[in-house]
Formats: structure tokens, sequence, C-alpha cells
């Protein structure tokens, strides 16, 4: 036999005894599913190619980085934007700095100040946080569920007559229950601000995430679906509130262009920031959103092949998802019912060359010392309401979140996965499992 030969044959058994359940687990010295590791990579940018490179040489040679005006008639970001509300089906949109200056603006847009209250789920990201002590008002956290996102049977009774908004943040590529959201919201005539950040592209009863809400914003970060770095976007129907938040992000001031797409300015000036966007980032995340479906249909098809791989693993409990249709593939996540197991099924499964994890990408907000701390200026509004100053943060003011987090543990997804990278995330589950 030829030499590659042989070592093709050999291979294909290899393969083929890698794949009965009952083989040993490499933890206990059995062989991996893998001799190399397997792990997600940063989605957008695996995507790059002549597009983006041509976006950006555009701008380059046009000598127009300045999104208002320059050497030529710039048009990057003032494209990006049409096109970003034409996708997530809302009537405006614009592009900021970054997610957290996203959230920013909308906070601003929604008149959000000193002496409000703002809920959002204690198991988020940083920014969520940070922009509403930004804005002088009190953030509320709440549980999260099993779908990893905030519990809305948790959310009434943190309401109080000072409750301005609920962030709906969908995390991790899932969608929140957005009907008992909005239904709460409606009911107490409270603002609903959807946090898009992880979930760019994902969809809830077929429309797009950051649609549902009041105003709705996303991040186009590296972590995130696409991306040029860095960059943020807010949507809305509304245009006022559009303008308020295009308004905050450009020093006050509502330029032409965004004057024309909202048919009139209907606000007066009022203090506001610079979040502008270039016109690079512009460029790139034009030819990265003209992508969006694409790399989302690929993130999905992987996670959906895991899925039908594990489903009937006896017992197997997925994370809870109001829209399976809708949510990115991001991840693929297992109760495990105890810390105790998890643990041991994280351990196996990186002895098998396949990365997995406990959920990631956020913090327990309540549990940081700096939030426990309130460390603020020591006159900051945000903690002067009775209300302020008696919140009492801290591990004791989530126990669920924190039991559901250290339980359930899964592997991220990428939309590069080949065939043959899903095929060997299911054997290594598949063989796993029995043992944990
Ligand atoms: C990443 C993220 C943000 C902030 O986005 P940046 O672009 O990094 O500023 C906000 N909210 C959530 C939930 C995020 O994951």
């Amino acid at each position: 036999m030829k030499r590659r030969k042989f070592v093709a044959a050999t291979a294909a058994v290899a393969t083929a005894a890698a794949g009965p359940p009952d083989e040993k687990p490499a933890i206990d010295g059995g062989t991996p599913v893998r001799s190399t590791p397997l792990r997600a990579g940063y989605w957008g940018t695996q995507f790059y190619d002549e597009k983006e490179r041509a976006e950006l040489l555009d701008v380059l040679d046009a000598q127009s980085p300045f999104r208002w005006y320059g050497a030529k008639t710039p048009a990057k970001v003032l494209q990006f934007e049409k096109e970003f509300a034409a996708r997530m089906q809302t009537k405006f949109a614009l592009g900021v700095t970054s997610g957290t200056a996203a959230l920013q603006c909308a906070l601003a847009a929604l008149n959000i100040g000193p002496g409000d209250e703002v809920i959002l789920p204690a198991w988020t990201w940083h920014s969520c946080f940070n922009a509403i002590i930004l804005a002088g008002a009190l953030p509320v956290c709440v549980e999260i569920d099993e779908s990893f996102n905030i519990d809305p049977a948790a959310i009434e009774r943190h309401l109080t007559p000072q409750t301005k908004a609920i962030m709906a943040v969908h995390l991790q590529g899932n969608p929140c229950d957005m009907t008992r959201i909005l239904a709460i919201a409606k009911k107490h005539g409270v603002r609903v601000l959807e946090d898009c950040a992880q979930s760019v592209g994902a969809s809830y009863q077929g429309r797009p995430v950051g649609s549902f809400g009041d105003i709705g914003i996303y991040s186009l970060q590296l972590n995130k679906t696409i991306t040029a770095g860095e960059g943020g976007a807010v949507v809305t129907n509304d245009p006022v509130l559009f303008e308020r938040a295009a308004r905050f992000h450009d020093l006050g001031g509502f330029r032409a262009p965004h004057q024309q797409w909202a048919g009139a300015a209907r606000v007066d000036w009022y203090f506001g920031t610079n979040f502008r966007m270039n016109e690079f980032s512009g460029g790139v995340l034009l030819a990265q959103l003209r992508k969006l479906d694409r790399i989302i249909g690929a993130a999905q098809a992987n996670a959906r092949a895991v899925y039908d791989g594990i489903g009937d693993l006896p017992g197997v409990k997925f994370r809870s998802r109001p829209d399976p249709q809708g949510e990115l593939g991001t991840g693929v996540f297992i109760d495990f019912a105890t810390k105790a197991r998890c643990d041991r099924f994280l351990a196996a499964m990186k002895a098998e060359n396949v990365a997995a994890s406990k959920p990631g990408g956020s913090v327990v907000l309540p549990t940081l010392p700096h939030i426990m701390a309130k460390a603020t200026h020591p006159n900051w509004p945000s903690f002067q309401s009775a209300r302020g100053r008696s919140i009492q943060y801290g591990p004791g003011s989530c126990p669920h979140t924190l039991d559901i987090l250290q339980r359930f543990g899964g592997v991220l997804i990428d939309p590069k996965f080949t065939r043959q990278d899903v095929g060997d995330i299911v054997k290594a589950i598949r063989k796993v499992y029995p043992a944990v």
C-alpha cells in the first residue's frame, strides 16, 4: 500500500474507532476525539475579504475619513445607517463609536437621568450598569432565568414609581421573551431599551431584535456578530428618539442628512458628547452588514447540527430559548444540575480537545466589589435617592443567577466550523456525557 493511502486508511479507522459512545473518555486515559484543540474564533473578522478592503480604499482614495464633510462627499456611515435600519426593520439607525456609546445615547434619548431607575439583568456586560450610572440614574438588577436573560417573572417586584425603563438584554445570541417583557412595560408605562450587543441579527417571532422596544442598541466590537474592531448602532421607529440620540452623539447638533431622514428637526439643542463613527469604520461595517445573513446562517446551521446530534441523550436539558428559530447559535448549553457535574463535563471536554465553558461574555454585576461599594463620586446622583441609599447589591441579591451560571456548561459555535468540527463536538459530548 502506498504510504499516503495507508495513512488515510488508518486515519479513517481511527475516526471510526472514536465513534462508539462507550469508548473510554480521554480524561480516563482514552484517545481524545481531536488531536488539536477546537475553539470558536471571532465571527466577523473571519469573513473579511476584498469587500472590506475596497470600502477602506474608497475612503482612503477619497481622502474623506470624516462622516460629515471632507475632500469628497462622504457616504459610508450614512449608507451603513440606511442599510442597518432596513435590515433591523426600524425606521432609523444611528452609527456610533461603540455599543457602550449607543447605550448612553439611548438612555439620553429616553430622557433618563437623576431620580430615575432602570431595570437590567444581574448578568450582563459592564456597559449596561455603567451607562445607567453615567446618566445619573439608579441601576436595579433583576435575576436571570434559564435562558440566561432577564427573568420576566422577576421584573414586576422591582418596579417602583421611579422606574423609567427596562433594559431587555438579548444575551449570547438568545432573544429575550419579548412578549412578556413588552406586556409588563405596557402595563406599568415604562420604556423598553433592547440591548442587542450580543445578538446582532437575531430575531424573535420572525422580526429582528432591536425592533420591538422603544429603542435598541447594538455593538459592532470584535467579539460581536459583525465588526470594525469597535462600533455601535442605535435603532428606533420614533423620530424624536432618533433626533435626541443623534443630538447626544454629536454635541447637541442634528445635521442635515439626519434631519432629511427624520423629515424635520423637532427638538431643541441640548448637551451631548462626541460618539461619531468615522468613514473607515462605516465602510467596513457596510461590507460586514451585507454578509450578516451568511454569517448567521452558517452559525445557526452548526448550532442546529449540535442540538440535533445530542438531543437524544438521556435527560439532556438545554438553555431555554424563547424562540429557537431566532437565536444566533452562539453556543449550545446544557444544564448539569450541579456545579460538580458541570465541572466534570468541562474537564472531560478539555481532555477531548474540544473547548467547553460555563456561560461567558458577561459578569454577575451585583457581585463586583466596586458595584457593591457603589463606587462613584460621593455626590453622584445615582445613589442619592432613598432607594439609591438603601439598595443592596451583592451575591445575596442574585442567588438564582449564581446558581444557573455554575450548573450550565456548553460549547461556543463558530460559523466557520466545518462538518468535521461539528461532528467532533457531537462525538465529544456523546462520549463524556454518560460519565458526568
Ligand atoms: C459588548 C456589550 C456592550 C458594549 O459594547 P461595546 O461595543 O464593547 O462598547 C453592551 N452590552 C452588552 C450586553 C455587550 O455584550
